[in-house]
């Protein structure tokens, strides 16, 4: 029923400011959390909720994983010089 849609997005909105389902907050952490992951660091035990976000969000996690690649890339560059 549409009520229970409804219900979700209020929760989705309500939990804004540290939920993962908010695509803002999630994006704010990106960098953060991909230097993590270029290292090896599994992101689900770091961040959570992002992590969770990327899992459920493709827009996200494709941003996301370009930047892991573009960090990625850096870090190769740096250790062969
Ligand atoms: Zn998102």
């Amino acid at each position: 029923m549409p009520s229970d849609r409804l219900k979700k997005l209020i929760d989705c909105l309500h939990d804004n400011h540290d939920a993962g389902c908010d695509c803002a907050a999630a994006y704010k952490e990106f960098e953060c959390l991909a230097e993590q992951a270029v290292r090896g660091v599994d992101i689900h035990e770091l961040l959570p909720r992002v992590a969770l976000h990327l899992d459920l969000c493709s827009d996200c996690r494709e941003e996301f994983e370009a930047l892991v690649s573009i960090l990625g890339e850096d870090n190769e560059h740096r250790v062969n010089e």
